[in-house]
């Protein structure tokens, strides 16, 4: 019998790659999803890469009586909790969506969880947790002091799970942060697909490659970096996914709680990003230097060790594996999924 994981947001970015190398591994999935930012076409890309269909419930976290359901009919080996709302400046612009969609949908998952006796919970947690006081690499047990509304909702949703795993020694949970990912499967056939305004540098990276867009907007370049421009951690999601693997199956065997950077551990910037992309997409990507962006870190990138000396993970894809995958989705795939 396989275990059964349940995956929300799993037709999202990351809940999309990590449903592929669950199945890989063997376990089944079943999604959840509201489709607020995704498509249920993916699914069916997740079964074709996989050789095996998976099953999935439209609906929101927040429905407390679809999860009574949901938990009701399956037995859970455990949960993989992706889904939540990323923007930043639409966070800062109607923080109530974000406290529910990422805070109250979390209440109502664990509370749920609970009742149905399923305490093996990995969390999808953010980079951005981390504050500006913060040193370089960040480690997890730097200072969490994060300057934007989506980045406050994440560490909420970590203090909460912090304070469940004190109150009850049967919760066995994974906190996740997340540094920059990027590319997607080397299949071509899933990858970002953002509804509405893009704000990440890979997704109008491509889109100036493919000619949807006449230059990159550069935020900033005077930023105390080498070429002046911001600096990130990218890394594969494919490695993001495969975390995710290795975090559920290290938790199943250990109760408490433990914070894992996902990172490369090194940091890119803008304008290197944007030479790695030309390479493998043979076209030129004109670039216009604007504003910073308001809030935008000159710099960060993760001490990505905890996660290679615990899980045995690491980030093993370069960036022009990365680039090479986002631009591969893309061309394939240019207005996303249909
Ligand atoms: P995404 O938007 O592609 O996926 C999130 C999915 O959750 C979407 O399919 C959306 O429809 C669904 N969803 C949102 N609110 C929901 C709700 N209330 N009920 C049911 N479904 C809901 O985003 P992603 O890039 O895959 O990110 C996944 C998680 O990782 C998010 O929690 C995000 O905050 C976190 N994260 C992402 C990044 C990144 O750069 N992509 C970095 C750090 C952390
Ligand atoms: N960036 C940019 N132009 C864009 C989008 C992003 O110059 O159109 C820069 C941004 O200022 C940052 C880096 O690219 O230095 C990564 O931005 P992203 O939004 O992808 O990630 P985050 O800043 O949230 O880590």
């Amino acid at each position: 019998m396989r275990r059964k994981i349940l995956v929300t947001g799993g037709a999202g970015y990351i809940g999309s790659h990590t449903c592929v190398e669950l199945l890989a591994a063997d376990y089944d999935v079943v999604v959840i999803d509201n489709f607020s930012n995704s498509k249920p076409a993916v699914l069916d890309r997740i079964a074709a890469i996989a050789g095996r269909a998976i099953s999935w419930h439209e609906g929101d976290l927040r429905d407390r009586a679809l999860l009574q359901r949901l938990f009701s009919q399956h037995h859970f080996a455990g949960v993989l909790h992706c889904a939540g709302v990323k923007s930043i400046p639409e966070a800062q612009q109607f923080p109530l969506k974000y406290y529910q969609h990422n805070l109250e949908a979390s209440l109502t998952l664990l509370d749920v969880m609970s009742q149905h006796g399923v305490h093996k919970l990995v969390f999808s947690s953010s980079a951005t947790v981390y504050g500006e006081a913060a040193r370089l690499p960040y480690r997890e047990e730097s200072p969490l002091a994060p300057n934007t509304v989506y980045g406050r909702s994440k560490m909420m949703v970590e203090e909460l799970l912090h304070d469940l795993v004190q109150a009850d020694d049967s919760w066995h949970i994974g906190i996740l942060r997340y540094f920059n990912p990027v590319g997607a499967h080397p299949s071509g056939l899933i990858g970002e697909d953002p509804n509405g305004q893009v704000n990440n540098l890979m997704p109008h990276l491509c889109r100036v490659a493919i000619g949807r867009q006449d230059a990159l907007s550069v935020f900033g370049h005077d930023y105390p970096t080498p070429d002046g421009t911001g600096v990130r951690d990218y890394l594969h999601v494919v490695d993001v996914a495969e975390g995710h693997v290795k975090a559920l199956q290290h938790i199943s065997a250990e109760n408490g709680l433990i914070t894992l950077n996902l990172g490369m551990g090194r940091g890119y910037s803008v304008l290197e990003m944007v030479r790695a992309f030309e390479q493998v997409c043979g076209n030129h990507i004109p670039v216009r230097f604007v504003a910073r962006r308001q809030g935008d870190l000159a710099s960060y990138y993760a001490d990505a060790s905890r996660a290679a000396d615990i899980l045995g993970w690491r980030a093993k894809r370069g960036l022009l594996e990365m680039c090479a995958d986002a631009w591969r989705w893309q061309s394939n795939n240019p207005d996303g999924y249909l």
